[in-house]
């Protein structure tokens, strides 16, 4: 596409960011893997409480952070907080790679990856998934180079929803440089059920250059609030807060959050309804013949291949509407319990059409 400005072509060339389509209104809009509960009375309480507007917020979060330092345990230098995992993701990449450095992740995983690296002029290096989805660690570690300044593990990975296991972590931490930043995207951390996955919450204190990034968007249903944190060495940190965007938590993102910690019981009370949802929909697809990898995050993958985009046609005959990822398979976010009819009579569907 031409442009009547000298832009850099890399950035004029990227596609913009493709929001699920909105839903109609009695669709399920199951393309974001959003939360569908409403928020807690005490949140909505929160938010009518933060109607400063005319000052700048708090640029350092600092109730929040003490709140989240408390939580795990560690300073809260060793806790940053940002307009959402994505703005963090970002600030690492920034902090760590410049043009011609190399940041190794695997794919398919967050669609988001490959335009953030390039936004920071540094290289993607795609490390494709084994066939049930889930990353293959020893690639990428094989994929490290001298230029490599960051590797992205996504656990649970989106969109196939697998995790890595504890002693694959492990087992790459110690084949990676002890000076390489690791990034472990665990924005889905709160669904996980297999006690073999990774938790990256006890491994920073271990490694110095691992960094855990979580969000308020998916467990804690903030999405519209963004607000993530990232877990780490403070200086690693501090180097992610050198390249941050001053003042962009709002107040209200940084009230809703610390009020969604103090219920945070309840909240994971949602997330446990929400997990055994999953794996109920995954059965019902697997029974149905579809080879649906291990889920553990709040949605499932449908590995539709040549015939997703049709796929994701019957869906939203059916109402409801789902993220396709063309030529490869559709994911499905786990929503209302009541649309779970309409899911699996659309996946039936498709499974005749294409069978
Ligand atoms: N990481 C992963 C793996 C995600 O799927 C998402 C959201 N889709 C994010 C990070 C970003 O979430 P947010 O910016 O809302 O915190």
């Amino acid at each position: 596409m031409t442009t009547p400005v000298r832009l850099r072509p890399e950035i004029a060339a990227l596609p913009p960011y493709r929001q699920g389509k909105q839903a109609s209104p009695d669709a399920f809009k199951l393309s974001s893997n959003e939360n569908p509960f409403e928020p807690l009375p005490a949140v909505v309480d929160a938010l009518r409480g933060a109607v400063t507007v005319n000052r700048y917020p708090d640029a350092t979060a600092s109730e929040l952070r003490a709140a989240l330092a408390a939580k795990y345990g560690v300073t809260t230098d060793e806790v940053h907080v940002g307009a959402g995992s994505v703005s963090l993701l970002l600030q690492f990449i920034q902090a760590a790679a410049a043009p011609g450095d190399e940041v190794v992740y695997a794919w398919r995983s967050f669609e988001a990856y490959p335009g953030l690296v390039t936004v920071a002029g540094a290289t993607s290096v795609q490390v494709p998934n084994r066939a049930d989805g889930s990353h293959d660690l020893v690639a990428m570690a094989a994929a490290v180079t001298e230029r490599t300044r960051l590797v992205i593990v996504c656990s649970p990975n989106n969109p196939t929803g697998t995790t890595v296991t504890t002693h694959d972590f492990e087992t790459f931490m110690a084949a990676v440089p002890d000076d390489l930043l690791v990034v472990l995207d665990e924005a889905y951390a709160e669904f996980v059920t297999d006690p073999d996955a990774v938790d990256g919450e006890s491994l920073t204190e271990r490694h110095p250059n691992l960094v855990v990034l979580r969000t308020f968007s998916k467990a804690y249903g903030l999405a519209a609030l963004r607000v993530g944190y990232a877990i780490g060495a403070s200086s690693v940190l501090d180097a992610a807060r050198a390249t941050a965007i001053p003042l962009s938590v709002t107040e209200q993102g940084q009230a809703a959050a610390l009020a969604s910690l103090e219920h945070e019981s309840e909240l994971m009370t949602r997330v446990d309804r929400i997990a055994m949802l999953r794996d109920q929909v995954r059965q019902a697809l697997v029974d149905q013949g579809w080879d649906v990898p291990a889920a553990q995050g709040n949605f499932v993958w449908l590995p539709t291949g040549e015939q997703t985009a049709t796929a994701a046609g019957v869906f939203a005959d059916h109402g409801i509407i789902v993220r396709p990822f063309a030529p490869e398979g559709i994911r499905i976010t786990i929503g209302e319990p009541s649309s779970v009819d309409k899911l699996l009579h659309a996946a039936q569907q498709v499974r005749q059409n294409t069978s």
